[in-house]
C-alpha cells in the first residue's frame, strides 16, 4: 500500500535523514524506501531478545547473549576457511570466540584486553562458543548492560544489514512519529483494545517486550484492513448512487412459469438465493452478487431463473463460462430446459465460423438473441448488446476479476451475478469480494449421498480398477483424470498412454474414451455428448473436465498421480461425481510422500466440505496462489496476513460500515479521509466534497 504522505516531515527524502549518506540512500531506495514515511512503514520481520549482561557460566542458548571478560588467549588459523579465535574469561567460566575471515582482528584483539561481546551462543562439547560476535572494548568503568531488549530484525540485503537499517530507524524515529496522526476516535480504540497509532509505530520498531510488538502490530494491521474496508465501502456506495440498472420484475405468473421448466423442485437454499437476486435486480441499482455454493449444489438453476426473468423483462442476458466445454454444457442444459419456448439462445465459441459470427454479433446488437453463452472470447470481441440486463459469470476466479468490467451495455449498467463452486474462504470473501453481496447455497439437492474418498496406493490399483468395472456393470460410468496429455513431459501418467494401457490391461473389454485440451473443439464436444449418452463407460481425461461438468450417471472419479494436483483442484474434480442419487466414489491414486502431499490427500479423504477444503488450501498456499496468479486489483498488505486474520478482518468490516453510516464522507475524520484519498485517488468519490 502506498502510504499517505501529508506531513512534510514524513515526505523527507531518505538522503536528508540522520545516519544516511549517499551510499546508504541508494541501498534504501533499492528496498523501496524513498522517504521517511517509507522508512517508518518498513516493518521488522522479527525480533530478537537481547539479554542483559550475565556471567559466562550462566549463559544459555536461543537469545542474543551479552557477556564481558578478559581475553586470555588468541589464535589465528589460515587456509580455505580462515578464522580468528579468542578465549574470553570472566572468572566464572570461559567463552570461546570465533570470527570467520577475522584476519584483521589480529592487530585489534590481544590477550589482557577487556571486551564486551554480544551474540548467539552455541555449545561444542559442552563449551560455549560465539561466532562472529559483536564486540566493544570496555574498562572497569563501563556500565553493565542491565536492560533486556528486543531488537528489531529488518528484511535486509547483502549491501545493507538489518543492524544498519535499525540504526537509521532509531535515529529518525522520533521526528517521524510527529508526522503520525490518529485516524480513529478514542472510544473505538478503547472498545477494540487498540493502542494509539503513533504509539503503535513506536513500538513496532522498538518494543521493550514481545507483547508490545504484538499489540503494535495488531493496531497497524487493523489500520490496513480498515483502509481496505472503508475504500471498498465507499466505492460500493458511489457505484450504487451513481449507476442505474434496469428494473427486472417478476410476478406470480412468471415465477410459476419459470419453476415449471425445472425437472425438479428447487431446494430452499436455491429459493432463498433466487429471492435475494430478485430483490437486487428489482432495485434499479446494479446487482453485484457472488453466489457461492459447494460443487453440485445447483447454482446453475439460480442463474437460469434470473436469466429468464431478464428475458421476460425484454432484456438480454449473457452467461460466461471459463472453458468451452463448460459453455457448451450450459448451452445444452439451457436449450433442453427451454425446448418449445420463444427464447433464443446462442453459443459463442472459437468454433463458431467467422461468417456466422458476424451474423450472431448483429443479432446481439439488434436484440434478436436473448441469451448469449460463451467464454472469455465473448468479452474480448468488443461485442455489442441491444439491451444487456444481466451478466452471469460461472466460476469467477478462473475467469479473472478484471474482465468483468469489459462487458458493457449501451445505456444502463447490467446486473452482475458471479457463481463460484470453489468456495471462497471467509477471509477472502470479506476482503477481495467485499464489494459483492453474498448469497450462499448451503444445501445439496435431496437424495445425494456423500462421496466416499479413498487414497489408493499402486499396490492396490488392480482392486481399484476392479471396482470401476463393478460400477460399470451396474450401469454407471467413470472418469479417470491424469496430469498430462502425452508422455513428453515427465514420468507422470498421460491420457494417451493410460488409454492404451487400460484398454489392453486393467479395463480390457470396457468402452473407453479420451478427452484433452488439445483436441479440436468439435471433437471435444462430440466426445462429451457421446459420453453423456453412455456411448462410453470410462472417460480418460486431463483436467479439462475439472470445472462444472455435470453428468449424474458418473459415480467414480479416479485421479491418478493425485499428488500433482492442488487441494481445491482435487475437490473440484471430485465434485464431478455425486451429482445423482447413486452413491459415488473418489479414488486418489498416489505414491505421494512429503508432508504437504500427505496433508492434502488426507484432507480429501476426511472431508467433503468445500469450505473446509478451501480454508486449508489457503493456509497451505497463501492467497496469491489460491487465485492462480496474483491478479490485478487485489490489494497487497504489508502486515496483514489474510489467512490468519479472520477475526480482526470481521471487526474492521463492522467498524468500517458503522463509521461510514455515521459519517458518509468522513468529514469528521480528516486524517483518515486524507489517507484514503492518498490510497485510492478519485475511485471512491471522496475528493468531490470540500
Ligand atoms: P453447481 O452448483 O455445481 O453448478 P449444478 O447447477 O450443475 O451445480 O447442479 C448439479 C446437479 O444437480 C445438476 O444435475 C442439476 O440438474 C441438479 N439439481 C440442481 N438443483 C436441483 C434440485 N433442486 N433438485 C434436484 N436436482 C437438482
Ligand atoms: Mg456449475
Amino acid at each position: 500500500m502506498t502510504q499517505l504522505v501529508r506531513d512534510p516531515v514524513l515526505a523527507r527524502p531518505v538522503e536528508s535523514l540522520e545516519e544516511v549518506g549517499p551510499a546508504r540512500a541508494r541501498e534504501l531506495r533499492v528496498l523501496g524506501i524513498g522517504t521517511l514515511d517509507d522508512l517508518l512503514n518498513y516493518f521488522p520481520r522479527n525480533y530478537q531478545h537481547e539479554s542483559s549482561e550475565g556471567s559466562i557460566s550462566i549463559l544459555h542458548g536461543d537469545d542474543i547473549q551479552t557477556a564481558r571478560g578478559e581475553i586470555t588467549a588468541v589464535n589465528y588459523a589460515g587456509g580455505p576457511r580462515p578464522r580468528f579465535m579468542a578465549t574470553l574469561d570472566d572468572g566464572t567460566g570461559k567463552l570461546s570466540l570465533v570470527f570467520f575471515h577475522g584476519a584483521y582482528l589480529r592487530t585489534k584483539i590481544h590477550p589482557g584486553m577487556k571486551i564486551r561481546v554480544q551474540g548467539k551462543l552455541k555449545f561444542f562439547g559442552g563449551y560455549p562458543q560465539m561466532q562472529n560476535a559483536k564486540w566493544h572494548e570496555v574498562d572497569d568503568e563501563t556500565p553493565a548492560v542491565a536492560e533486556e531488549k528486543f531488537r528489531a530484525i529488518y528484511p535486509a540485503t547483502a549491501k545493507i544489514t538489518s543492524d544498519a537499517i535499525a540504526r537509521i530507524v532509531q535515529a529518525n524515529l522520533e521526528s517521524a512519529l510527529h508526522g503520525i496522526e490518529e485516524w480513529f476516535p478514542e472510544e473505538l480504540l478503547k472498545t477494540r483494545g487498540l493502542m494509539p497509532r503513533r504509539e503503535a509505530y513506536r513500538l513496532i520498531h522498538c518494543p521493550a517486550r514481545l507483547s508490545e510488538a504484538i499489540a503494535a502490530r495488531k493496531r497497524l494491521v487493523y489500520d490496513e484492513l480498515m483502509v481496505m474496508q472503508l475504500g471498498l465501502g465507499l466505492a460500493k456506495k458511489m457505484r450504487d448512487g451513481r449507476l442505474s440498472a434496469p428494473v427486472l420484475r417478476v410476478d406470480k405468473l412468471l415465477d410459476e412459469r419459470i419453476r415449471k421448466r425445472f425437472p425438479f423442485q428447487l431446494t430452499s437454499a436455491q429459493q432463498h438465493a433466487i429471492w435475494e437476486v430478485m430483490k437486487d435486480v428489482g432495485s434499479g441499482q446494479p446487482m453485484n452478487r457472488l453466489l457461492q455454493g459447494d460443487v453440485g449444489s445447483g447454482k446453475t438453476s439460480v442463474a437460469v431463473y434470473a436469466m429468464l426473468v431478464a428475458v421476460a423483462n425484454k432484456m438480454q442476458a449473457a452467461l460466461l463460462a471459463p472453458t468451452e466445454v463448460l459453455a457448451e454444457q450450459h448451452y445444452l442444459t439451457l436449450t433442453n430446459l427451454l425446448k418449445d419456448s420463444s427464447v433464443s439462445i446462442e453459443l459463442f465459441t472459437s468454433r463458431t465460423r467467422r461468417q456466422t459470427r458476424g451474423q450472431m454479433h448483429k443479432s446481439l446488437a439488434n436484440g434478436k438473441i436473448h441469451l448469449a453463452i460463451g467464454t472469455q472470447s465473448l468479452l474480448q470481441e468488443d461485442v455489442e448488446f441491444a439491451n444487456l440486463g444481466l451478466v452471469v459469470v460461472d466460476e469467477q476466479h478462473k475467469l479473472g476479476v478484471r474482465q468483468r468490467a469489459t462487458l458493457k451495455s449501451k445505456g444502463l449498467s447490467p446486473h452482475y451475478l458471479v457463481m463460484t463452486a470453489t468456495p471462497i474462504p471467509r477471509t477472502l470473501a470479506l476482503s477481495y469480494f467485499a464489494d459483492f453481496d453474498l448469497s450462499t447455497i448451503n444445501e445439496l439437492p435431496p437424495g445425494r449421498q456423500p462421496i466416499e474418498t479413498r487414497w489408493v496406493r499402486a499396490a492396490e490399483s488392480i482392486k481399484a480398477y476392479e471396482f470401476i468395472r463393478s460400477q460399470i456393470e451396474r450401469g454407471r460410468q467413470a472418469y479417470i483424470v491424469v496430469p498430462q496429455i502425452d508422455d513428453s513431459g515427465d514420468d507422470a501418467k498421460s491420457v494417451l498412454s493410460e488409454y492404451d494401457h487400460l484398454n489392453r490391461g486393467p479395463l480390457k473389454g470396457l468402452k473407453l474414451a479420451m478427452l484433452h485440451g488439445q483436441m479440436p473443439a468439435d471433437e471435444k464436444q462430440a466426445i462429451m455428448s457421446a459420453f453423456r449418452q453412455r456411448e462410453a463407460d470410462v472417460l480418460i481425461a486431463t483436467t479439462v473436465i475439472e470445472v462444472g461438468i455435470d453428468i449424474p450417471n458418473v459415480t467414480v472419479m479416479m485421479i491418478d498421480n493425485a499428488e500433482r494436483f492442488g487441494l481445491s483442484q482435487l475437490h473440484q474434480l471430485r465434485g464431478r461425481v455425486g451429482r445423482g442419487s447413486e452413491k459415488s466414489y473418489c479414488l486418489l491414486m498416489s505414491e505421494g510422500q512429503g508432508d504437504a502431499t500427505v496433508a492434502r490427500l488426507q484432507a480429501m479423504t476426511k472431508t467433503n466440505d468445500g469450505f473446509e477444503i478451501a480454508e486449508m488450501d489457503l493456509r497451505l498456499r497463501g492467497p496469491g496462489e489460491f487465485f492462480g496468479t496474483r491478479q490485478h486489483g487485489l490489494p497487497e498488505f504489508k502486515l496483514a496476513d489474510l489467512t490468519a486474520e479472520t477475526a480482526l478482518l470481521q471487526t474492521a468490516r463492522e467498524d468500517a460500515l458503522e463509521l461510514l453510516a455515521n459519517d458518509a464522507k468522513l468529514s469528521r475524520h480528516p486524517a483518515l479521509r486524507a489517507a484514503l484519498t492518498a490510497e485510492f485517488g478519485d475511485d471512491i468519490g471522496l475528493s468531490q466534497v470540500g
